[in-house]
């Protein structure tokens, strides 16, 4: 069979090609392996699909070339993505810093796109895996793709076969084979928006305190976050941990301020003044739960007596008893806690891969190979990663979009 356009990848960017390109007239074959379109989508934003951010600037984005992004960014946008959320009738709310989200559940972003797919006559096919692609050495260029369920040949041969995480609904390294194949460059892969581990000695206070979670500032290369972090039995996630998690290589340390608005050196000399009696456990604890404080008032102390001269080995019970030096270790553990994850969660549960395609080999105008005619990439398998917050998305949205011009 001969179509105009096969994209690779029913997800986020592959349908919204389909729709857009289908919409221009073209004929449009979207082929997936997988038995559903959309996987992704249905589990996104747990179930409610945080489909954009009202505030989408190009430094949400981590890629090599920092550029890129920012054509296909600004010629399809959030406010179009709405305006077309809005013409299907799907309710949405901002939860918060802009996310938006369904109302009901993520179905109605993928049924929206496949009604679009389907008005526009772009026709999805799942179960399909391609076993080869061959560049037909015709005048007019073009593509044959060997499928298990038959050959299928096209002007426009597009990938949108995402990224590596999460195995489990569909993700394959397709893209980067693809690229192989035609010879373009790729950055290695690593696992984004992923909880970290911790197997080493914290280990215990992560168990403990499995369940408990605080507003922190967390810092690593340069790049810090303020959201919540949550401690799990395996380690630590939540919000700003999946966020920092983009910018950490293994073996660092973070920086977490378990206290971001409270000067904690200043705020001890003060409460020394007036409360003398008060412990330092019940001192933490007007800002973290109790149990918090008592196990990372215990951490701490522990740490600074293996580790410094500032504490002797008994532990100080009241604030009475902290000269200004243990004052402001204890403090400088609150505001600005080292701790190096021992690594991440992988694949198994991570949003997204960060590297992938290299930029520079594809337009960004067009998403074209710049070698390679007719062949596009679009989407996560591109080495473009968004921050939490439906940044992931609008990628997909505007660069399905962009290809979906010139297809
Ligand atoms: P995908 O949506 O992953 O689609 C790729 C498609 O290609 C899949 O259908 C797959 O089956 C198919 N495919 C793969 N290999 C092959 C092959 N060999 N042959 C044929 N087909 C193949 N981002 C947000 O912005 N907001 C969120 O709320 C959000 N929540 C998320 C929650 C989870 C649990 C996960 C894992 C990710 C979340 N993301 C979120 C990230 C977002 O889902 C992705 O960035 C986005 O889906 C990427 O779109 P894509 O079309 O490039 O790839």
């Amino acid at each position: 069979m001969q179509y105009d356009v096969i994209i690779i990848g029913a997800g986020a960017a592959g349908l919204m090609c389909a729709a857009i390109a289908g919409q221009r007239g073209r004929s449009v074959l979207v082929l997936d392996h997988a038995n559903k379109a959309g996987k992704k989508i249905l589990m996104s934003g747990g179930g409610r699909c945080n489909f954009t951010n009202y505030y989408v600037e190009p430094d949400r984005y981590l890629c090599h070339n920092t550029h890129f992004c920012k054509s296909a960014l600004s010629r399809y946008t959030q406010w179009d993505f709405i305006g077309l959320v809005e013409k299907h009738g799907i309710p949405y709310h901002e939860k918060q810093l802009g996310e938006l989200f369904c109302d009901n559940k993520a179905s109605d972003i993928l049924e929206m796109l496949l009604s679009e797919c389907d008005q526009a006559g772009a026709k999805v096919q799942l179960n399909t895996s391609v076993d080869a692609i061959h560049s037909l050495e015709t005048e007019s260029g073009g593509y044959k793709l060997n499928t298990t369920q038959g050959e299928y040949t096209c002007e426009s041969l597009v990938v949108a076969s995402g990224g590596l995480s999460i195995p489990t609904l569909g993700a394959s390294g397709f893209g980067y084979q693809v690229a192989e194949q035609f010879n373009l460059k790729t950055y290695k892969t690593r696992a984004g928006l992923v909880p970290f581990t911790i197997t080493n000695q914290l280990k215990d206070v992560c168990i403990a305190l499995s369940g408990s979670s605080c507003e922190v500032i967390m810092e690593c290369n340069g790049q810090s976050f303020r959201g919540n972090m949550l401690f799990t039995h395996r380690g630590l996630s939540g919000p700003a941990v999946l966020q920092i998690s983009s910018y950490w290589q293994a073996g660092q340390p973070l920086t977490i301020n378990l206290l971001p608005d409270i000067d904690l050196a200043q705020v001890l000399r003060e409460t020394q003044h007036e409360r003398p009696k008060l412990s330092l456990k019940k001192f933490i604890a007007q800002w973290l739960t109790q149990k918090m404080s008592e196990q990372l008032v215990e951490l701490f102390l522990s740490d600074l007596v293996k580790t410094t001269d500032v504490f002797k080995a008994e532990q100080p019970q009241t604030l009475a008893e902290l000269n200004a030096e243990q004052m402001d270790a204890i403090a400088h553990q609150f505001n600005a806690w080292q701790l190096v994850p021992s690594g991440t969660e992988g694949y198994r549960t991570a949003e997204v891969t960060l590297g992938g395609i290299d930029t520079d080999e594809v337009s960004s105008k067009t998403m074209m190979s710049k070698n390679q005619q007719g062949l596009y990439f679009i989407g996560e398998v591109l080495d473009v990663t968004g921050h939490l917050g439906g940044f992931n998305f609008q990628w997909a949205w505007a660069s399905g979009w962009a290809a979906a011009q010139y297809v």
